[in-house]
């Protein structure tokens, strides 16, 4: 069975600046990582291929993607694009690598969905852009890649795609893209009352959209309650021919841009359970902006989708890259805790569901039994 990690060199050293929340790194500390666990096998490891405007150009705007590839060049944008474009803000800044980056991170989920033809599972955690629109830039993410996995699927004869987005962040963009398509199942759990502020309980698309937003200090209970009532029977009951996972990792109570309070505990149980019922599975990335638990989050993703024991004390070798990382401007870089260096598994956040979680899964549920 076809089992790959697609990463890449580019991600490391890369910045949207100083004071940008994704300054942090995340993609090379999940290479490093698993690379000293002994996770990461040169035949496993394939470096991402950088989009072509072309292929990109099956879901965005070419004029926008002319206008990224300029900014790359030129260091700015007019005042016009950045109106139009929503390129060179706060949010979306122009940094050095800010076409070839996602680019790059959208050339690896398209290049996933042919890798998966026969069946299998593929990781990429540098993809996961689920805010990113047809011609703008949305909430960090320049290009939108589990929008065009989607479009690629389909290329390959893969019509029915289940998306789950277990971002803190609502997939404003995907459902953008894929909320009218009655083949395309979106469901999403996200914090309450958080940007983009979309992702309502009562939002359906076309039929297939589920939302559960979580109130602020959701934990690991709430999540399971979210995956064994909600994520697990949709995904089961829509027979998908492929699955795409958003694995943001900015749902953990250590992530500095939301209020949610799981351990990574509930990201893994729900990577395992997809992993056992998927006939093609893409993992991405997503949020995280704390490089410790995105770091620790995402490698156990991986060593939950190629099956490696967690151990409870990393070895000295996974140790080192988690003592090299810095967090510069952020409190949490200055004291952190030992466990961030020592292990990968948080301790579980359980307890039980919050009466306001359990009410939305039963309506969900109602909803879902009446559709049948
Ligand atoms: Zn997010």
């Amino acid at each position: 069975m076809t089992l790959r990690f697609i990463g890449s060199e580019i991600y490391r050293g890369s910045s949207y600046g100083p004071n940008h929340p994704l300054r942090v790194p995340r993609v090379s500390t999940v290479i490093d990582l698993s690379r000293a666990m002994g996770w990461l096998p040169p035949d496993v490891y394939i470096p991402s291929p950088r989009a072509k405007p072309a292929s990109l150009a099956t879901w965005h705007d070419p004029d926008y993607l002319a206008v990224l590839q300029r900014a790359e060049r030129d260091g700015h944008v007019t005042e016009a694009e950045r109106a139009r474009h929503a390129l060179g803000t706060l949010s979306n800044p122009i940094y050095p690598e800010v076409f070839r980056r996602p680019a790059t991170a959208a050339g690896g989920s398209i290049m996933a969905t042919g890798l998966l033809r026969d069946g299998g599972v593929v990781y990429n955690p540098g993809g996961g852009t689920h805010h990113g629109l047809p011609d703008r830039a949305n909430g960090f993410c320049y290009l939108n890649d589990p929008c065009l996995a989607i479009v690629a699927f389909r290329r390959w004869g893969f019509r029915r795609i289940a998306y789950v987005d277990i971002d803190a962040h609502h997939c404003d963009g995907v459902v953008h893209g894929f909320g009218d398509d009655p083949d395309v199942l979106i469901v999403s759990t996200h914090e309450e009352r958080r940007w983009p502020f979309t992702g309502a309980v009562e939002d359906r698309g076309a039929g297939n959209v589920w939302n559960l937003p979580l109130p602020r200090g959701a934990r690991d209970g709430d999540m399971a309650a979210a995956r064994d009532k909600l994520i697990l029977p949709l995904v089961e009951g829509f027979r998908a021919d492929a699955v795409i996972l958003q694995c943001g990792a900015d749902a953990v109570a250590e992530d500095p841009l939301s209020r949610l309070a799981l351990s990574n505990n509930a990201h893994w149980a729900i990577v395992a359970a997809l992993r056992d019922l998927s006939p093609r599975l893409l993992v991405l990335g997503g949020g995280g902006y704390n490089p410790w638990s995105v770091g620790r989050l995402w490698t156990g993703v991986w060593a939950t989708l190629s099956r490696q024991e967690i151990p409870a004390r990393l070895p000295e070798a996974a140790e080192n890259v988690l003592r090299g990382l810095e967090f510069t401007g952020n409190r949490l870089g200055k004291n952190p805790p030992d466990h961030w260096f020592t292990t990968l598994r948080d301790s579980p956040r359980n307890g039980p569901v919050s009466e306001v979680v359990a009410a939305r899964l039963r309506q969900l549920a109602d909803r879902a039994r009446a559709s049948v």
